[in-house]
């Protein structure tokens, strides 16, 4: 543990500045990219399919589709599951709004679930409710996003009976929750779920600069996946309109994108998944120490489900303002004048601007909104030393007081 987590490297480097997260780079990650650099394939060659096979043994998942990031993953997820115009993709509003845009992206209709007040994910109660409702007004949804807030994985087994009721497809945003565990199975298996998308961007859990993944158990949607990944084309005879005209030969059988990973990603890729328990581990001590170092503050610290192993991508914090003499804004930014890069995840997605065009209006989802008025991200990546979580609790007790 000590040699892969040093203590002093990153605050010499960053000087006193401490991020709310940060890649983990190590020598073998530089010497894995630097051995594809000097390789015949720098995109499209060996380091896709190992990185590919290593995710999806990870997760104990059929099949994985490396993309460009998780954005495009979650776009061609959503054209797999077969979302078109005008049909409804539910999520959470407490995400990043790529979970919300891909479903624009199909040029088909976004809404929210509330979120639950003790996990931040959506609430399967909720969920139920609006259900219910769209059941009688002939408004169901196509596609349901659930977002592993934080690394937390949603009620997956709820939320897949009423998939089976109401006949919606679930892709679980686990940009997150890599690493994180659902009734003891890897998030990611998609026992639960018809596809699953991974973020592999600098603050997430493993990083390949940018980068993203699907997983699925189904054939039909991972052979879907692989041709809306490369420009909607096959090189495979069997799935062609007529006859192959030789060997050169391809056929565009739809229309798809350039949404293909580079061979130097996926090589840091799978040096990284080689530490990936480690960083979670890393990431659940911290985790811990800041349940310890907390506790007697203001505060109201992350809640874990019982069926839930986190991957601890986030720490969000809530302060109880009503025992406090300070805004949320004023204890923030007096955190970010003292060198700690705190952070909120997220600002509900329903309240952007360019959300506020189809109709949403503040109040719409109350839950969320409660929320966004008390959070507060602070720093935990695996790098974080002890020293540095230390300061950053000392500031935020200052803070508070
Ligand atoms: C980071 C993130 C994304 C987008 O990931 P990219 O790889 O940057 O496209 C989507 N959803 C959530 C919840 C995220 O945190």
């Amino acid at each position: 543990m000590a040699k892969r987590f040093p203590t002093t490297r990153y605050a010499e480097v960053m000087s006193d500045y401490i991020p709310y997260g940060r890649q983990d780079i190590s020598q073998e990650d530089i010497d894995a990219v630097i051995a594809v650099l000097r390789s015949d394939w720098i995109t499209q060659g060996p380091a896709i399919e190992r990185f590919e096979q290593a995710v999806a043994n990870y997760c104990q998942v059929k099949y994985a589709v490396a993309v460009s990031s998780a954005t495009a993953g979650l776009h061609i997820a959503c054209l797999a599951a077969g979302l078109r115009e005008d049909e409804l993709l539910w999520t959470s509003p407490n995400t990043f709004i790529a979970s919300a845009n891909c479903g624009l992206y199909c040029n088909a209709k976004v809404d929210f679930v509330d979120i639950d007040p003790n996990t931040y994910n959506l609430s399967v109660d909720q969920l139920k409710n609006k259900l219910v409702r769209a059941e009688k007004q002939g408004c169901l949804p196509k596609v349901l996003i659930p977002v592993h807030f934080a690394g937390q994985s949603c009620e997956m087994e709820q939320i897949a009976a009423l998939s089976q009721q109401y006949g919606f497809k679930i892709i679980e945003d686990a940009s997150h929750a890599i690493g994180g565990r659902y009734q003891r199975q890897p998030v990611g298996s998609c026992q639960f779920s018809d596809m699953t998308v991974f973020s592999f961007h600098p603050v997430k859990i493993i990083t390949t600069g940018e980068g993203g993944i699907v997983l699925t158990n189904e054939d039909k949607l991972y052979q879907k996946l692989i041709r809306l990944r490369t420009h909607g084309i096959t090189r495979n005879p069997d799935l062609m309109q007529g006859k192959s005209h030789g060997s050169w030969y391809y056929q565009q059988l739809e229309l798809g994108f350039n949404y293909r990973m580079t061979d130097i990603q996926a090589a840091l890729g799978v040096s990284q998944m080689q530490r990936l328990n480690e960083f979670v581990e890393r990431r659940c001590f911290l985790a811990n120490r800041y349940h310890q170092l907390l506790q007697d503050l203001p505060l109201i610290l992350p809640w874990q489900h019982p069926d839930t192993n986190s991957s601890w991508h986030l720490y969000v914090i809530r302060l109880k303002l009503d025992k406090i003499n300070k805004t949320h804004r004023q204890i923030f930014e007096e955190l970010r004048g003292l060198g700690i890069g705190v952070n909120l995840h997220y600002i509900p997605v329903h309240l952007q601007p360019y959300y506020q065009r189809f109709g949403f209006k503040l109040g719409d989802f109350p839950e969320v909104e409660k929320y966004y008025e008390q959070a507060i991200s602070i720093p935990l990546y695996s790098g974080l030393d002890e020293e540095s979580q230390d300061k950053v609790v000392a500031f935020l007790r200052e803070a508070l007081i």
